[in-house]
């Protein structure tokens, strides 16, 4: 029988049993809205209700309801207000309960698919596709290491979202930051008791999962207790074929601070680094950035290329140009995007882009720029003077200044040999003994160097 037949069948039994006042008084606005197990819930229309219904009707409901349907209910009432308090509560309780049974962190708009490639990060990005193809198996831990905003934290998000998306597995991604602040937690909460719990549920966080990713480990340099415990972590995770993925700013080599056995340990899987992105690749990020907001049309190919050319080293930053530009041409009543405006729009702004270590891109640029040549020509075979030389000098520099690797700076200019980089040093050199206004002109460029 259906619960609304039940309460109907009741009522006009209960009718039967009561003067009509009365009736009308404490029966004919209530409701049956729940029957389980032995508990039958009941809407009922106001507050003094529920204490008149149990102090005077007890017996009488109990019996007829027993009458009704065969057995015997203990009896609940709510008012309107109460049930949707109690609604609120509910989905409260779910939707935590689901949050705290597992939050994996990890961001939807990371994906694979918008990870543009170019010749500086295609072997961290297939690396990073092997390893979502099969966590845990092929390379582990997974250690990608770069500048800042070249494209790591992109590359775990769209490992993670690849795991989710075709596996049940439990991904969970945490900054290092995030790491720490759990165990400091854990750690003071312990302190005042011993609360077992705390410590399971940590375990149970960092341990009950398949994928562990943990971004920017550089800042786990600082802390020492936790590095104990993360070194516990990683052990249990590896030992169970649990992939791990590790971000850092440098290499395993390069975290002095961090304990020689977790330095390790990092170099048992894979390591990959990502170099700062060439102009080819930033003109198709930028490309590829502009089509998603829908402004394929009204970005000239001239402002693509003068941001390209002067926002180099950090991908954050080549967005942040874009955004800079868009929002002025609303500022400006929405005139059209032209490289004019580009350059009023983007006039301090570039400067942040050097921030980075690309020391190399750096000095091309200036030297670019004081021979009025293109990089492309620093980069290029053409042997003319006014090029080649501009090229030796842009090698000398980034060797003297900055004491680069010879194989870096000959990757950098065009894929050339390391013993081409140190003939091109040499002649400068050379050359510099009784020209005073090469001197001069190196000297500037080298004052215009952050
Ligand atoms: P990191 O973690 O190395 O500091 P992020 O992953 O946060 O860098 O990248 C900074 C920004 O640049 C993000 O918005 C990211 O989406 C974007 N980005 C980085 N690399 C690429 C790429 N190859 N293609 C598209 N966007 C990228
Ligand atoms: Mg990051």
């Amino acid at each position: 029988m259906e619960i609304n037949n039940i309460w109907d069948n009741f009522l006009n039994k209960v009718k039967n049993n009561l003067a009509p006042m009365l009736f009308e008084a404490w029966f004919a606005e209530t409701k049956l809205i729940a029957l389980n197990d032995n508990k039958a819930t009941v809407l009922v229309p106001m507050i003094i209700h529920k204490k008149h219904l149990k102090d005077n009707y007890d017996t009488l409901i109990e019996t007829i309801f027993n009458e009704v349907t065969g057995s015997n209910f203990i009896f609940e009432y709510f008012t309107e207000e109460e049930i949707e308090k109690i609604k609120d509560e509910n989905n409260f309780i779910s939707e935590n309960k689901n949050t705290e049974l597992f939050k994996s962190n990890l961001n939807k708009n990371y994906l694979f698919e918008n990870f543009v490639v170019g010749d500086s990060n295609k072997f961290a990005k297939t690396t990073a596709i092997a390893v979502a193809e099969k966590p845990g198996i092929t390379y582990n831990p997974l250690f990608i290491y770069s500048n800042s905003g070249l494209g790591k934290t992109h590359l775990m998000h769209a490992i993670g979202n690849y795991i989710v998306q075709n596996s049940n597995k439990k991904v969970l991604y945490v900054t290092s930051e995030q790491f720490v602040n759990d165990f400091i937690e854990l750690y003071r909460k312990n302190k005042n008791e011993n609360n077992f719990n705390e410590v399971e549920k940590f375990k149970r966080k960092y341990r009950d999962i398949d994928v562990l990713m943990i971004d920017d480990i550089q800042y786990l340099e600082i802390a020492n207790k936790t590095q104990q415990e993360f070194f516990n972590t990683f052990n249990e995770l590896h030992t169970n074929n649990k992939q791990i993925i590790i971000s850092s700013d440098r290499s395993p080599d390069d975290l002095k601070q961090l304990e020689d056995r977790l330095r390790t340990r990092f170099t048992w899987g894979l390591m990959v680094d990502i170099m700062p992105p060439d102009f080819e690749l930033r003109l198709s990020i930028i490309s590829k950035k502009i089509e998603g907001h829908g402004l394929n049309n009204t970005f000239p190919q001239e402002v693509k290329e003068y941001i390209a050319s002067n926002c180099i080293g950090d991908i954050r930053k080549l967005e942040g140009a874009i955004t800079r530009v868009v929002a002025y041409a609303t500022m400006m009543s929405g005139s059209d995007i032209t490289l004019n405006l580009a350059i009023e729009a983007l006039k301090d702004y570039f400067g942040n882009c050097f921030n980075t270590k690309n020391n190399i891109e750096q000095v091309q640029h200036l030297v670019a720029n004081s021979y009025n040549i293109t990089i492309d020509d620093l980069k290029g075979k053409r042997r003319i003077i006014s090029v080649a030389v501009p090229r030796q000098i842009a090698m000398y520099i980034s060797r003297t200044v900055y004491n680069e690797p010879l194989a870096k700076i000959g990757l950098l200019f065009g894929g050339r040999d390391h013993t081409t980089v140190i003939h091109s040093v040499e002649k400068i050199k050379k050359e510099l003994i009784n020209n005073i206004n090469l001197e001069k002109e190196i000297n500037k460029i080298i004052n215009n160097l952050k």
